[in-house]
């Protein structure tokens, strides 16, 4: 056989990590046409309202592309490190609070290694411990999604790495009990990631702890409240015995684009701008729970966040998400049996006529069944 059929019978995908080669189990949402005019875009959390006005000019004034930026973005990170209290040696950026939760995974986990996650939660922390042939543990939320103090502790192992609390959780809106959390911190013999994409929504934060304990690392981001998810920036706060270690992984310039840093230290200085915002958001939220209850059998849940989720008087909500989605208004259903959210959609809470449509609209699909 020549050298060149070997080549060709050689299945190259067979070098590929087992893993890796296992089917995701995270479900983005699931539209292509998410870009289009007409639609109306509530499935992603994001922002209504684009990014703060300091933010857009520094993106319309940045020339430099051909130009790498700060090799160790310490700009960037005195200001995140400004805004939340904490100092530039413990924060660690990356393309977006998933790219950040990667890293520790990256620094973490070993094949075999257990993670403790609360389902239903956000499902990039399943995926990411997956990719690294760790084990990932679920441990439900109670009713009324609660934390499980007790039941997170007990599944804690001599293989687990990490905890991760999730506060506000997304998909379910709800802050969970502080001091449940505190008692994880305080208990567990492991490390507690908690992950507060949603925090300005909430107004709480626990970056206090990543000082007053060893093992809390805390996680956010700029895509929901900065109104920058395009622009890809969250950041990890990390116990300061940690940090030296992560700076043996992060990626050159942290992941960040030079423009993107740019937008996020002009966003953390326009944060009366983007405060407002916030109650903007807040405000329109509370009123459309409001107006969901008006309708028959609609249940929305209480929530510390830019969304939304709302129980409906069906078995299944997967064909009102449809219809809605044929009508070009896009929320989220989380279809997997074992989330135990079948009956629910997820809403972003968007700008006031969208959030007016979609009520329209989720009020005429309930009507006519
Ligand atoms: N954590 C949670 C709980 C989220 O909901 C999201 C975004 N949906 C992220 C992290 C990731 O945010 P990003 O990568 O845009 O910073």
């Amino acid at each position: 056989m020549s050298s060149q059929a070997v080549l060709r019978q050689f299945d190259v995908s067979s070098l590929v990590r087992e893993p890796v080669r296992a089917k995701s189990s995270y479900v983005p949402s699931p539209r292509d046409e998410r870009h289009a005019e007409h639609v109306v875009r509530l499935d992603m959390n994001e922002s209504p309202y684009g990014p703060s006005p300091k933010a857009q000019a520094a993106i319309a004034a940045f020339v430099t592309t051909h130009r790498y930026p700060d090799f160790d973005q310490w700009a960037l990170r005195d200001a995140i490190a400004a805004y939340t209290g904490t100092t530039a040696e413990q924060v660690f950026c990356g393309a977006g609070c998933d790219d950040v939760l990667n890293l520790v995974a990256q620094a973490m986990l070993d094949p075999g290694d257990e993670i403790v996650i609360s389902e239903p939660t956000f499902g990039v922390y399943r995926m990411q411990a997956n990719l690294r042939g760790a084990t990932t543990v679920n441990v439900p939320l109670t009713d009324g999604f609660e934390l499980d103090a007790d039941g997170v502790l007990a599944a804690v192992t001599d293989k687990t790495k990490y905890i991760i609390i999730c506060t506000p959780n997304n998909p379910t809106g709800n802050e969970l009990a502080p001091d449940l959390v505190e008692r994880v911190v305080a208990e567990a013999p492991c490390l507690v990631l908690i992950d507060e994409a949603y925090s300005e929504f909430a107004g709480t934060s626990y970056v206090w702890m990543v000082d007053q304990y060893p093992n809390v690392a805390v996680f956010r981001t700029m895509s929901k409240f900065a109104g920058l998810a395009g622009m890809r920036v969250g950041y990890g706060i990390v116990p300061k015995a940690m940090a030296p270690h992560f700076e043996n992984i992060v990626q050159p310039c942290h992941n960040v684009s030079f423009v993107s840093a740019e937008a996020a230290i002009a966003s953390l200085d326009d944060l009366d701008y983007l405060n407002g915002i916030v109650d903007r958001i807040v405000t329109s939220r509370d009123e459309l729970a409001a107006n969901l209850r008006e309708i028959p059998g609609v249940e929305p849940y209480p929530s510390a966040t830019n969304f939304l989720l709302v129980e409906l008087p069906v078995d299944d909500a997967g064909p009102v998400v449809e219809e809605l989605a044929n009508r070009g208004i896009l929320v989220r259903h989380f279809a997997n049996p074992a989330l135990g959210l079948g009956a629910c959609l997820r809403v972003t809470i968007g700008a006031p006529d969208e959030n007016e449509r979609f009520l329209r609209e989720l009020a005429d699909i309930l009507g006519d069944r």
